[in-house]
């Protein structure tokens, strides 16, 4: 809602901050669905708290320096978009799994989220992922289409929004998922009740929505995490989320019926 109270109320960026910086992969090949629009709710809400922030796209052929990085944000893709961007992915795993390893905040959705795994067997093809995470995902038969909702550990509000996928992702031992799926959700595989993953800073997902302005707890999540990382103790100042939470709320009712 461009004329709420927060557009009114647009603080001056403060210079005692250090810009939090936004690192967008492939945003070119992977964006579905609007799942840029995840980038767009982090910016808005630091600029509303006066907290300046940088968005930086990576494209397939430019550089990677990860050391910059305060929130990586990876979107989804079909599976022909996945194909096209494979290689390129794969060529930055070490820069990835260093940064992760670091504590670094990373959300993925969807085709991003797939990524992150061992691999994606999609028929004949076995696309190598990232390893960073102990999973991995097969396709499997039909579509896993619908809205979604689930209940998460990381926030009080359920978490809404909607999923279409061919992969079904298994989490290994070492993974704990984001979630677990309520009402007819299918989360990461139709069948053990679990949605997404949650691994230190990291959140993979298949939730679309996008994800952030329709779940603003996990965007001040993700936001929370990146200062806390870098050693600002800052407050993150409420921010009037009524509208949002509202419309959550009535999402999050009407999916919860089996
Ligand atoms: N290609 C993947 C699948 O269908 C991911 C699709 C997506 O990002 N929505 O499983």
């Amino acid at each position: 809602m461009v004329d709420s109270l927060k557009w009114a109320h647009m603080p001056s960026v403060r210079d005692d901050v250090k810009p939090l910086t936004i690192v967008h992969l492939f945003p070119e090949l992977l964006n579905l669905y609007g799942d840029g629009g995840n980038v767009i709710a982090l910016t808005r809400r630091l600029q509303w708290r006066g907290l300046p922030v940088e968005v930086r796209e990576i494209g397939m052929g430019d550089a990677m320096d990860f050391s910059q990085a305060d929130i990586v944000f990876i979107g989804g893709g079909a599976d022909r978009e996945q194909m096209i961007v494979k290689d390129a992915m794969v060529a930055r795993k070490s820069e990835l799994s260093a940064y992760v390893a670091d504590g670094g905040v990373l959300l993925a959705v969807c085709g991003g989220y797939q990524f992150l795994g061992h691999s994606y067997a999609m028929d004949d093809v076995v696309v190598e992922g990232l390893g960073v995470i102990d999973m991995e995902t097969v396709r499997g038969e039909g579509r896993l289409i619908g809205n979604a909702v689930i209940q998460s550990d990381i926030c009080d509000a359920p978490i809404v929004g909607f999923e279409n996928h061919g992969g079904r992702t298994t989490l290994g031992s070492d993974a704990k998922p984001l979630g677990r799926v309520l009402g007819k959700t299918f989360g990461n595989n139709g069948e053990d009740g679990f949605e997404g993953v949650h691994q230190g800073n990291l959140i993979g997902t298949y939730l679309h929505g996008p994800l952030l302005p329709k779940n603003p707890q996990v965007a001040d999540y993700l936001i929370a995490r990146a200062f806390d990382r870098r050693g600002d103790a800052l407050e993150l100042v409420p921010l009037d989320d009524a509208v949002e939470l509202e419309a959550n709320r009535v999402m999050a009712k009407r999916l919860n019926v089996r």
